[in-house]
C-alpha cells in the first residue's frame, strides 16, 4: 500500500484508539527493536501510551537502548501477555510479515479484534487490516522515520528515537553495507544525526559489546566451516554441544552467517544452529549476488525474508540438515 494512503487511515486509527500495543518478531533484532523503541517514544509525544510486547528476550547488546528494559518479554510474562493482546483496541506489527513470526502468540494475534497495523520490509507479507509494506527499504526502522516524515513531525524526533533508529537501520543494513542501503538511507541516517545521536557510540555499543562465549563459538564454527567451491557456498553449523561447551548466551551467533561472505569466492552462505529452546535447527541464508535466498528458504526450509538474507527451521539434527542442503544444491547454480 502507498505511503499516502496508508498515513490517512493511521491518522484515524490513532486518534480514534486508547489501548495501544506493539508487536514484533520472535527473536528480536536491532531493527525490530530500535522500531518498537522509536514509534513508542512518537506515539508518547503524541499523547497515548503504547506497551511493546515481544515473544522473547533479545541480546545484551541492544539493551543500552533507551528504555529498551522497560520491554514486556512475554515468555516472561505469560499470564499477563494473552490479556494485554486481547485487550488493545490497536496492534502495530513491526518486521514481521506473517503472525507464524510471534511463534506463540500467534493465536493471541489473530484472536484479537484490535485492528492490526503492518509496518515491515519482507517479501510477501500476508494481509493485515491495515499496510505499508515496502519490500526495497532496507530496516523497518527506515519506514518508521518515513512514516514520521509523513505525519509532518519530523521536528518530533529526538535524540532518543534517532538512536533508536539509527540503531536498527545500522544493524539491519549491516553496517550500510547490504544493497538494500540507498542514498535515502544515507540522508535519513544524516538527518537523524543531526538530531544530535552519538553514532560512534552506538556502533560501539552494537559491535565492542561480545560475550567471550561468543568469541569461542566464532572460533568452533571458524575452525569447522565447510566451503563447497564449485557451489561458490560456505557451510557454517554449530551443534547443541557447542553451545552447551562454551557458555552460549542469548544473541551470541548475531551475524554469524555473514563470516561466510567474507570469504573471497563465496555468494551463498549457509549458518545452522540448534535452537537450545526449541526442538528444531535454526538456519540462517545470505547472497551477495542475486541468488534469491528468500525462495530458496520458503521453498527448503519453511522459512522467508529478503532476498539476500532469509531464515528458514528443519526438524531434522544439524548433520542431517547440511546432507540435504548439499543435495539440494546439486539443482542449483549459484
Ligand atoms: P536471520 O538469519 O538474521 O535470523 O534472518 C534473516 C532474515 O530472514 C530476517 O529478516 C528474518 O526476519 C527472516 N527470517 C529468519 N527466520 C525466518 C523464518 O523462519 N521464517 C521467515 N518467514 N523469515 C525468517
Ligand atoms: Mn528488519
Amino acid at each position: 500500500m502507498l505511503l499516502d494512503t496508508f498515513i490517512d487511515d493511521l491518522i484515524e486509527s490513532i486518534e480514534n484508539t486508547s489501548k495501544i500495543l506493539i508487536l514484533t518478531h520472535y527473536n528480536p533484532d536491532g531493527d525490530a527493536i530500535g522500531s518498537s523503541l522509536a514509534l513508542q517514544k512518537y506515539l508518547e509525544l503524541k499523547g497515548k501510551e503504547p506497551e511493546i510486547i515481544v515473544p522473547n528476550d533479545f541480546p545484551k547488546f541492544l539493551k543500552f537502548l533507551p528504555k529498551a528494559k522497560k520491554i514486556t518479554i512475554a515468555e516472561y510474562r505469560k499470564k499477563f501477555v494473552p490479556i494485554s493482546i486481547k485487550e488493545a483496541d490497536l496492534i502495530f506489527c513491526l518486521d514481521f510479515n506473517s503472525p507464524k513470526r510471534i511463534q506463540q502468540l500467534e493465536q493471541n494475534l489473530i484472536e484479537s479484534k484490535a485492528k492490526k497495523i503492518l509496518i515491515d520490509h519482507h517479501q510477501e507479507p500476508e494481509q493485515f487490516d491495515l499496510m505499508y509494506s515496502d519490500t526495497s527499504a532496507p530496516a523497518t526502522c527506515q519506514m518508521v522515520y518515513e512514516v514520521i516524515e509523513k505525519l509532518g513531525d519530523k521536528d518530533l524526533i529526538t535524540e532518543e528515537i534517532a538512536t533508536c533508529i539509527y540503531a536498527g537501520i545500522y544493524t539491519d543494513t549491516g553496517g550500510f553495507r547490504f544493497r538494500s542501503t540507498s542514498a535515502r538511507t544515507h540522508r535519513i541516517t544524516a538527518d537523524l544525526m543531526e538530531k544530535g545521536i552519538k553514532n560512534d557510540e552506538i556502533i560501539s555499543n552494537i559491535l565492542d559489546n561480545n560475550t567471550l562465549s561468543r568469541f569461542m563459538l566464532l572460533a568452533e564454527m571458524l575452525r569447522k566451516m565447510e566451503v563447497l567451491e564449485e557451489k561458490k557456498t560456505a557451510i557454517l553449523y554449530l551443534t547443541r554441544d557447542d553451545m552447551l561447551k562454551y557458555g552460549y548466551q542469548k544473541g551470541d551467533t548475531e551475524g554469524f552467517v555473514n563470516y561466510g561472505l567474507s570469504i573471497l569466492g563465496v555468494q551463498f552462505s549457509v549458518f545452522l544452529v540448534d535452537d537450545l529452546k526449541n526442538d528444531f535447527v535454526k538456519l540462517s541464508f545470505r547472497s551477495n549476488t542475486d541468488f534469491d535466498v528468500s525462495t530458496f528458504a520458503k521453498k527448503h526450509f519453511n522459512g522467508g525474508g529478503h532476498k539476500q538474507a532469509s531464515g528458514g527451521k528443519s526438524e531434522e539434527s544439524v548433520e542431517d540438515t547440511i546432507k540435504k542442503i548439499k543435495t539440494i544444491l546439486e539443482e542449483y547454480e549459484i
